[in-house]
């Protein structure tokens, strides 16, 4: 049995456009001023850390910076008729609405919906591989919470292999 330290950091705003899917709808087009906050699991490192503050930040501004004020589009969307144009991008919503996107407002993002549960899974596989390639990092695991507003969260958790 290993001992496991946590970290946390949080704090770390984006504000960013979506239409999330429903049930087969779409939602209007709007934005939230979101909040991500991340948690990381593992051992002490031989400096008794288990990541530093600054570090877990910076991984999780980075991640914020690509979607910061863009319009955030669910690419596997089974719902949404989505097309790649040369200058951006073609979104038909099932009601039938069509949007056109300068690529430059874009951020494609590989999920199937905009919702904060995805959202986070993004977030975290994202940060996740980052922090495997940091060369002091024995995390086990990494925790992260995206709030699409006050009162409202959702979350994903990895967990590395044991072994
Ligand atoms: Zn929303």
């Amino acid at each position: 049995m290993t001992n496991q330290f946590s970290v946390r950091v949080d704090g770390i705003r984006f504000a960013s456009a979506h239409f999330a899917t429903f049930r087969g709808r779409c939602e209007p087009l709007h934005g939230h001023s979101y909040q991500v906050e991340a948690q990381v699991e593992g051992p002490l490192t031989a400096d008794a850390w288990v990541i530093d503050f600054h570090e877990l930040k910076a991984l999780l501004r980075q991640a914020a910076s690509e979607v910061e004020h863009k319009f955030m589009l669910q690419c596997k969307s089974p719902v949404l008729g989505i097309e790649e144009l040369a200058a951006g991008w073609r979104v038909r919503t099932p009601a039938g609405l069509e949007y056109a996107f300068p690529a430059a407002d874009v951020a494609a993002l590989p999920i199937e919906n905009t919702t904060a549960e995805c959202l986070a899974q993004w977030f975290c596989t994202k940060v996740w591989g980052s922090l495997q390639k940091h060369s002091e990092s024995k995390v086990k695991a990494l925790f992260i919470e995206v709030w699409e507003g006050p009162g409202q969260k959702a979350g994903f958790r990895l967990t590395a292999e044991p072994g």
